[in-house]
């Protein structure tokens, strides 16, 4: 018999109805023969509550007792979820992250999954329960909960899709799939039928916030079939795979992401080694770096432009501010003031003219452009904040309104 992985977000079970509504989905999948192991978020806003609650005790909430609280969210949404399965006639029990057998690495609020012990579940599908296990959560080797970040349900479902070598990993969402830009923001965004690991992975790292970026490297790594649906609508969704059929699509999709901000460091001596202090300084921090621009030297100085993660701004400053005499920086700025727009497709490998397409579209619009970052299959734009939804819909208009 055939193993089904099925997550829930916390849009899908927010209240009674719509935890009723996901219960008849799971109830369904079951009913054609399938094992099913479900995977649920923290209902609603539940997250976003119990992280303000924290923040009213404490400014910096200590990182430990930080994820024995929001482990709760989810904790909850599978209990209710079980009893619904429970009163609809269906065999069912909940577990928590490490009842399910989560090990995850000691990084509080951003842990990876190191291994699933998957006994526990087998034992209650052998049963013929139908297993509810909490998202974004798991043990560290101090036995302590961890977290594995905001929207890291997903890895949690694709994890155990992996190790239970499912059929299928289905995502069920608010929305019903993968589309060219978020559709709560452009209007005729295109539903996708299919998108590549790697573009999908560009796209959720890049700020589309439909999969956690984390389940689909994960997916690609274990070759899960993934597949995102809406849990409000029966319709198809958004096939993610190795490869897509020949298709005329030069780009998959329009991404914004305003966690960012951007760090200048001016008057740096122009001599060898000073990027290296600069960013061997942020790898001591555990700090993203994304993208770098250097300047041209002059006179013997030059600068150096980089983008962070908008949680990570204030303590990049702080750090360089220590190496600054050191080093010779003469001023730091820092900017959050910004966003980041970018497109995603592997179809701009082969096709010239995307970058200026994307360009002239953003020119159009009077939107200036402060750095640019691309690869093989993506191209990013660094611009002022408040005209982020505006360069998202003249970028998705100039690719995708003639289509
Ligand atoms: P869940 O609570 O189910 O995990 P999320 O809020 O994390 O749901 O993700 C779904 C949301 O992602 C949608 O409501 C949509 O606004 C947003 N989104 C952003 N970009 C895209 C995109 N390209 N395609 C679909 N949804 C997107
Ligand atoms: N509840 C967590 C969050 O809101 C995890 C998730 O929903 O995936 O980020
Ligand atoms: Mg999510």
């Amino acid at each position: 018999m055939s193993l089904i992985v099925q997550k829930f977000g916390g849009t899908s079970v927010r209240d009674t109805e719509r935890l009723f509504n996901v219960a008849r989905i799971i109830a369904d999948t079951y009913d054609q023969g399938h094992d099913v192991v479900v995977v649920v978020s923290a209902q609603g806003d539940t997250t976003d509550d119990l992280i303000e609650k924290a923040h009213e005790i404490t400014d910096r909430p200590d990182e430990r007792e930080m994820d024995a609280l929001l482990a709760t969210g989810e904790q909850i949404s599978a209990a209710l979820l079980t009893m619904a399965l429970k009163k609809l006639g269906y065999r069912a029990i909940s577990l928590t992250g490490w009842q399910a057998g989560f090990l995850t690495d000691a990084n509080h609020g951003k842990a990876r999954v190191r291994r699933i012990n998957k006994e526990r579940i087998e034992n209650e599908l052998d049963k013929k329960n139908i297993v509810v296990v909490t998202g974004f959560q798991g043990l560290n080797r101090y036995d302590d909960i961890t977290t594995l970040g905001r929207g890291g349900s997903d890895t949690s479902a694709v994890a155990l899709a992996a190790v239970l070598k499912a059929k299928r990993c289905q995502i069920f969402t608010d929305v019903p799939g993968v589309y060219t830009a978020d559709p709560r923001l452009v209007k005729n965004a295109i539903k996708l039928d299919e998108i590549t690991y790697d573009e999908m992975l560009e796209l959720a790292s890049l700020g589309a916030q439909v999969l956690h970026n984390r389940s689909v490297e994960m997916a690609k790594k274990y070759n899960v079939k993934l597949e995102v649906l809406s849990s409000l609508e029966r319709v198809p969704g958004t096939v993610v795979k190795e490869v897509c059929k020949m298709e005329k699509m030069l780009i998959k999709g329009v991404a914004k992401d305003d966690n960012v901000a951007r760090i200048s460091l001016v008057g740096l001596p122009d001599r060898p080694g000073v990027a290296f202090k600069v960013f061997s300084v942020m790898a001591s921090h555990n700090i993203n770096v994304d993208i770098i621009l250097q300047s041209v030297g002059r006179e013997d100085t030059k600068d150096i432009t980089f983008t962070v993660a908008r949680k990570d701004c204030a303590e990049a400053v702080q750090a360089l501010e220590e190496i600054a005499p050191s080093l010779g920086i003469k001023k730091i700025t820092a900017d959050e003031n910004i966003t980041k727009v970018s497109i995603v497709g592997a179809g701009m490998e082969s096709n010239p003219g995307v970058a200026a397409r994307m360009f002239e579209a953003l020119g159009e619009a009077n939107i200036n452009i402060h750095m640019i970052s691309t690869s093989e299959i993506k191209i990013s734009v660094l611009i002022d904040k408040e005209l982020g939804e505006k360069a998202v819909l003249a970028i998705h208009r100039a690719f995708f309104d003639e289509v």
